[in-house]
C-alpha cells in the first residue's frame, strides 16, 4: 500500500487542419499530464491508411521511444492516455485508448475517472451475453455507447444515450475517423479543457498545463454534462445533460493532483494552494524559524503560510524526478535497503531550526514519518507539521486509488495520537470550512473530508461495506 492518494489517469486529443506528426503532439501533452497516471499510456493515431496505437507499461518517455515515434504515421486526429490503474488493475489489457471495432462505427475511446455502477453494469452484461475483454469500467462505457448507437441517428446522439445509464466520474475523448466527442459528466468530478493554436489546430486535455505545453491557447473548460465535438463542422456543444446534477468537481485537484501551473474551472491551482497556506497560517499558527513544503503541491500552500505568518520560507527538501517504472527499487539487499530515493534533506535550512513542515495531505502517515526522521537526522530542533486539506477520513469512489477507509491515519488515531506517531511537534489540518476559498465557491467535492458523497455508489465498488 502506498502513501499517496494516486488520480487515476489524464487525457490528451488533438485535431489539426492538415495531416501532420499528431502522434508526437499527443507525446508531448501526455508528458505533461504524466503527473496524473504513471502507470501505462497510449497513444492512437487515425491516418489515411487505417488507425496507427501504440501502448505499454511504464511513463511516457519509456513507452514512447523516437523509434516508436519515427514509426506513427501522419494523421489529422489523435488522442491518447495516461493511466495509474485502480479499478481493473494495473496491466496492458486495461492499458488505453481502448479500440473498439464495430459495424455502427469504430472508435477509440480514452477515460479519466471512475465509474460508481460498474459493478451492476458488468453483470447485466454479462447476462446478456457480452464478453467483455478488460477488467477497466471503460470497457463498460464503451458497451452502453456501442448499444445506443444500434439505434442512434449519430454518435453523439449514442453517446447522449449512454450517459443516462452510466454513472459516476467521467471525463471522456471518444475518437472516431473524423471527429474527437469530448464528454464530461454532469457533475463535472474531473477536469477537461479545450484550447486552439493559430493554424486552427484544436487540443482537448484533462488540464490547462497540457495545453500551453503544446502552444495551444486555453478556449475554456468543458462545463459539467457537456457533450463538444470536434469535427467537421467546427465545435459543437450539446448541453441536454448540463444543469442535470449539481456541479461537484473535486476539491482534491486543487490541494493536490493537478499541476500547480493549470487553471482548473477558471481558478488556479497554484493560486488556490497558496490560499490554503494563507488559511493554514491563520488558522494553525506557530512559532518558528523556518517554513518549508514538501514537494510538490506542499511548496505552493508552504509559501501562502510563510507569507501570512511572516516565518522565512526556504527549500528544505529536494524530491528526485528520475525514479521511473524501469528504475530497480532498493530493498533486496541489506545495505541498499535503507536508501530513499524519493526526497532528500537540505541540512543548511533546517539544522538547529524550529521548522514547519507544509505537505497537502497525510494518507496513511508512513512518508510523513519518514521526512520528520530525515528533518530530525538533519538537526530540526522542532517539527511543526501543517497540511493544507482537512484530515482525510474517507475513501474516494471518483477516480483514486482510495477505495477503502483502512489504514487511514486520520481515521484510526486523534490529532494528539497522530503527533505522536509522527513524532512531531504539533499537527495543524485546513479547517473544513475554509475550502471554499480555495475555489471561491462552495460547489465541490469534499467527501474524502466529510463523507458528503454527491452520489451513491454500488455496493460491490467498496472494501468497508
Ligand atoms: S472524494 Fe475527495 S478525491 Fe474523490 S472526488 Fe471527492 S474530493 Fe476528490
Amino acid at each position: 500500500m502506498t502513501d499517496e492518494v494516486h488520480e487515476e489517469c489524464g487525457v490528451f486529443g488533438v485535431m489539426t487542419p492538415e495531416s501532420c506528426d499528431v502522434a508526437r503532439l499527443t507525446y508531448y501533452g501526455l508528458h505533461s499530464l504524466q503527473h496524473r497516471g504513471q502507470e501505462s499510456c497510449g497513444i492512437v493515431v487515425d491516418s489515411v491508411d487505417g488507425t496507427w496505437s501504440h501502448k505499454g507499461m511504464g511513463l511516457i518517455g519509456e513507452v514512447f521511444t523516437r523509434e516508436v515515434l519515427d514509426l506513427a504515421p501522419k494523421g489529422r486526429i489523435s488522442v491518447g492516455h495516461v493511466r495509474y490503474g485502480t479499478t481493473g488493475g494495473s496491466n496492458i489489457i486495461n492499458c488505453q485508448p481502448l479500440e473498439i471495432r464495430h459495424e455502427r462505427g469504430n472508435f477509440s475511446i480514452v477515460h479519466n475517472g471512475n465509474l460508481t455502477n460498474t459493478c451492476g453494469m458488468r453483470k447485466s452484461l454479462e447476462k446478456t451475453g457480452s464478453i467483455l475483454h478488460t477488467t477497466s469500467d471503460t470497457e463498460v462505457i464503451a458497451y452502453a455507447i456501442i448499444r445506443e448507437a444500434l439505434t442512434a441517428d449519430s454518435m453523439e446522439d449514442a453517446v447522449s444515450r449512454a450517459m443516462e445509464s452510466i454513472k459516476g466520474a467521467y471525463s471522456l475523448l471518444i475518437m472516431t475517423e473524423d471527429r474527437i466527442i469530448c464528454v464530461r459528466d454532469p457533475h463535472g468530478f474531473r477536469p477537461l479543457i479545450y484550447g486552439k493554436m493559430s493554424d486552427g489546430t484544436v487540443v482537448v486535455a484533462s488540464e490547462s498545463c497540457a495545453l500551453t505545453t503544446v502552444g495551444a491557447e486555453p478556449v475554456r473548460d468543458l462545463d459539467p454534462g457537456e457533450i463538444l465535438t470536434i469535427g467537421p463542422d467546427g465545435i459543437v456543444s450539446r448541453r441536454e445533460h448540463c444543469g442535470t446534477r449539481p456541479r461537484r468537481s473535486c476539491v482534491f485537484e486543487y490541494i493536490y493532483f493537478a499541476r500547480t501551473d493549470s487553471v482548473i474551472d477558471g481558478v488556479s491551482v497554484h493560486a488556490a494552494r497558496i490560499r490554503s497556506g494563507i488559511e493554514l497560517a491563520r488558522s494553525s499558527p506557530v512559532e518558528a524559524d523556518v517554513v518549508i513544503g514538501v514537494p510538490d503541491a506542499g511548496t505552493d500552500a508552504a509559501l501562502g503560510y510563510s507569507r501570512e505568518s511572516g516565518i522565512p520560507f526556504g527549500i528544505g527538501l529536494l524530491k528526485s524526478r528520475y525514479v521511473g517504472r524501469t528504475f530497480i527499487s532498493p530493498g533486496q539487499d541489506e545495505r541498499v535497503r535503507g536508501v530513499w530515493l524519493k526526497l532528500s534533506v537540505i541540512k543548511e535550512t533546517v539544522s538547529g531550526k524550529r521548522v514547519v513542515l507544509v505537505d497537502d495531505s497525510i494518507v496513511r502517515g508512513t512518508t510523513m514519518r519518514r521526512i520528520v526522521k530525515l528533518l530530525r537526522e538533519a538537526g530540526a530542533k522542532e517539527i511543526h507539521i501543517r497540511i493544507s486539506a482537512p484530515p482525510f477520513t474517507n475513501p474516494c469512489y471518483y477516480g483514486t486509488d482510495v477505495g477503502s477507509r483502512k489504514g487511514l491515519i486520520a481515521c484510526d488515531y486523534s490529532i494528539p495520537e497522530i503527533t505522536r506517531i509522527l513524532d512531531a511537534d504539533s499537527i495543524g489540518y485546513l479547517p473544513l470550512e475554509k475550502l471554499s476559498t480555495l475555489v471561491g465557491c462552495d460547489e465541490y467535492c469534499s467527501a474524502c473530508f466529510d463523507a458528503e458523497y454527491p452520489l451513491p455508489i454500488d455496493g460491490d465498488m467498496s472494501a468497508d461495506v
